[in-house]
């Protein structure tokens, strides 16, 4: 809550330099009765032309928001935010990337949104300790893994299990994963337990199908017998 007080003062202190683009949330609800006005009359002042080539009021449940003006009715729609909605817009965002930066922030809500500031973006940054963090994480730079390149189909293959187990389907609580090296080309299976004898079940029908791998990498998850 602390954190969203600091972000919405601070908006609003570079709401004077920025005011084409920052709507309070009381100016907000001005234009919107603003703009029902100026279409219903013949005669426009300059100002309401300017408003209705910037902008259109969408009706969303019984609530009205503001978006930018579309060229082409097919268009999805760029809702305008007001300085008070902005943190919990911005949240939502970082969260979605994973705390993610300004970049990835602004990938996210420039298809949705028309006056997200780079300095309110730059600034939920700063106010995030997750993301400080992840920031200071030693990176693994100088560490360089040689990739194995595979040349055929079946020439490297690899198998893996994803742990299901706490969203289990029925008796099935474990998803095997066979890839192709090369093609990426893949198989799953949904198997009941990690038991060597299942997987080799599965493994078999699998070479059957396709044809059995020079080599068959796995993680030590499970053995093979
Ligand atoms: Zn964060």
């Amino acid at each position: 809550m602390e954190h969203q007080d600091t972000f919405r003062e601070s908006l609003f202190k570079t709401y004077e330099d920025n005011k084409r683009v920052l709507i309070p949330k009381e100016e907000y609800g001005t234009i919107i009765s603003e703009l029902l006005q100026a279409a219903s009359v013949s005669k426009k002042t300059s100002h309401q032309y300017y408003l209705l080539k910037k902008y259109k009021v969408l009706q969303c449940g019984d609530s009205e928001r503001l978006i930018r003006r579309r060229v082409h009715a097919d268009e999805a729609p760029l809702y305008f935010v007001s300085i008070e909605e902005t943190f919990d817009v911005v949240k939502r965002a970082h969260i979605a990337t994973g705390h993610g930066g300004r970049d990835k922030m602004v990938y996210e809500l420039t298809k949705k949104y028309a006056n997200i500031t780079i300095e309110a973006l730059n600034l939920f940054k700063s106010l995030c300790l997750e993301y400080q963090k992840k920031r200071k994480r030693p990176t693994t730079k100088g560490i360089v893994v040689k990739p194995i390149i595979s040349k055929d189909f079946n020439s490297r293959a690899q198998v893996d299990l994803i742990d299901m187990q706490s969203m289990s389907q029925g008796q099935f609580k474990w998803i095997m994963v066979y890839q192709d090296h090369l093609t990426k080309f893949c198989v799953l299976r949904p198997l009941t337990s990690k038991r060597a004898a299942e997987v080799a079940f599965q493994l078999l029908d699998i070479f059957l199908l396709l044809g059995a791998p020079c080599v068959l990498q796995s993680d030590n998850l499970f053995r093979i017998y």
